[in-house]
């Protein structure tokens, strides 16, 4: 039920074809990369998956339920979102910021900031110990690891996180990394992550997807994907390995 689809998805903003149809499939309890170069299409196809913009054409689907065809409330729940732009938030405990996950089920006050799962999540991101503190006054890392941590509050089965560890010093960075893949083994939710670090890339997920000019130029295991060649020809840079794991080494003209 909970593995994500997209068939054959185009998008057009501002006579710009910004989508050209696009498909591909993530199966529950699996992290699925999205890569390429900046502005190919990541975000806004991200936001599609989400339920948050309709396609021109094409179907998006949540295992056998058109995705647009449910109502939002149903989407809300099952569908946890965290968008690129991290905003800072208004003066709030950082524990009530958290907690704004739980509105997907109609739970606030109290219920919402004495959940399990807030607790749960707060540990997990390792937010515990400043779940008193303002949010307001947190660090970019530290805001983006809040952004994650009312995500997991809200206890979807499909996590969708649009770079998630662009802010992150590189132990957080694996943190969170390791958080989404567990997430997906242990808990078997269906984790889509966008991604700049190839490293990363490699190492935590399952599959990836390479996208370029709002097309998928690539699709499947991350060997394949990040092939020197295609790398190359995507990104204008060549890599150097540690072992399977490419790290960018110069740009190529
Ligand atoms: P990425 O996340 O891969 O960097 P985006 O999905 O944010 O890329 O953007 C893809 C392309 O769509 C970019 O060229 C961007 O400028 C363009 N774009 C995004 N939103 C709009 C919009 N509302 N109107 C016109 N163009 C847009
Ligand atoms: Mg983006």
């Amino acid at each position: 039920m909970t593995s994500l689809h997209a068939s054959d998805v185009s998008l057009s903003l501002s006579g710009q074809h910004i989508l050209r149809s696009v498909s591909l499939s993530v199966q529950k309890g699996t992290v699925l990369g999205l890569i390429g170069p900046n502005g190919a299409g990541k975000s806004t196809l991200l936001r599609l998956l989400a339920g948050l913009k309709m396609p021109d054409a094409g179907e998006l689907r949540l295992g056998d339920q058109n995705l647009f065809a449910a109502p939002a409330h149903w989407r809300a729940r099952q569908i946890a979102f965290m968008p690129q732009e991290v905003v800072r938030p208004p003066p709030m405990t950082v524990r009530h910021v958290a907690a704004l996950g739980r509105l997907a089920h109609g739970e606030s006050g109290g219920v919402a900031y004495t959940h399990p799962k807030v607790t749960e999540a707060l540990q997990k991101t390792g937010l515990s110990e400043s779940a008193d503190r303002p949010a307001h006054r947190l660090s970019g890392g530290e805001l983006a690891r809040l952004a994650l941590c009312r995500m997991l509050c809200v206890d979807a089965p499909i996590l969708l996180a649009d770079e998630p560890v662009a802010a992150l010093d590189p132990a957080h960075a694996l943190m969170v990394m390791s958080l989404f893949r567990q997430a997906a083994r242990m808990d078997g939710k269906t984790v889509v992550i966008v991604l700049h670090d190839l490293a990363l890339a490699a190492r935590f997920c399952d599959k990836l997807v390479l996208m370029q000019n709002g097309a998928v130029r690539a699709h499947g295991e991350p060997e394949q994907v990040l092939a020197e060649p295609l790398v190359r020809d995507v990104y204008h840079v060549s890599t150097q390995r540690i072992g399977r794991v490419p790290v960018p080494w110069d740009l190529c003209s």
